[in-house]
């Protein structure tokens, strides 16, 4: 039995009660050390596998082999393990090498969400997601991505915002995004978001970039609905009062 875990964004505050319990019931953990370190406490008396970021392929491998042996493995993934997580990929490779194992997966609180709560409620209507990595996806794919988000009015959050490799995405994302949106239409930035070190900034489309973004870090690009008002980035609904 494989378990796939979401740990959600922070430490184990921000887990379900149903994640725990089944870090609690597996005997091996497997997952990337950053993860691992954040839910340090829940873990101390089992045994932990971590790889580096890039080795997802082996971990899977990994955690497979070991629930092989008869043991309850947790493949443990932060936010929620099917957005842009381990999810897919654990499972890809559990019906390829062994589809008699039973996979069982726990959703979690993703870094949208975590970030929404300490804005305001800036994603109440229509939204995407676009992830800037462009390690699996070819770039030209996620522009044609940010101009359909554009196109739509959607309420945009982008994740794997910037890295050292590609600086330069993010100043991509908003030149695209405003040829659709108003430069003044509300952003919001989260950093950390429901960890120790969160940070918390509003601005707009045209001056987001000013905002030291890292790979910690999600950006929320509002509607056409946004607005900002006593420091909560809020879109409404529509509903009439
Ligand atoms: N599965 C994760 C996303 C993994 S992709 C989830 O559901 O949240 C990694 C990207 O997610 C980061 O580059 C960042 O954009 C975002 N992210 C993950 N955790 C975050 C957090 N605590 N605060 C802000 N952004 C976060």
């Amino acid at each position: 039995m494989i378990y796939i875990v979401s740990t959600g964004p922070g430490n184990s505050d921000s887990m379900s009660v149903e994640a725990i319990n089944a870090i609690k019931e597996c005997d091996v953990i497997v997952g990337y050390g950053k993860y691992i370190e954040l839910i340090e406490p829940l873990i101390q008396d089992k045994m932990v596998f971590t790889t580096g970021m890039t080795k997802e392929v082996d971990r899977c491998r990994q955690a497979l082999e070991i629930s092989l042996t008869g043991k309850k493995v947790a493949m443990v993934s932060g936010g929620d393990a099917g957005v842009y997580g381990m999810g897919g990929i654990m499972q890809e490779i559990v019906l390829e090498m062994a589809p008699e194992i039973e996979v069982v997966v726990i959703p979690g609180i993703t870094a949208a969400n975590a970030a929404a709560a300490a804005l305001g409620a800036p994603i109440v209507h229509d939204s995407v997601n676009i992830s800037l990595s462009d390690l699996l996806t070819d770039i030209e794919v996620i522009k044609k991505r940010l101009h359909a988000a554009g196109t739509g009015d959607f309420i945009t959050c982008i994740y794997n915002p910037k890295s050292k490799g590609r600086p330069h995405y993010i100043e991509m994302a908003r030149d695209i995004l405003l040829e659709y949106k108003k430069s003044e239409t509300p952003v919001g930035i989260v950093k950390n978001a429901r960890r120790d070190d969160q940070e918390v900034f509003i601005t707009t489309l045209e001056k987001m970039c000013d905002v030291d973004i890292d790979m910690s870090t999600i950006v929320i690009v509002g509607n056409s609905d946004t607005f900002v008002k006593n420091g909560k980035m809020i879109t409404p609904r529509g509903y009439r009062r």
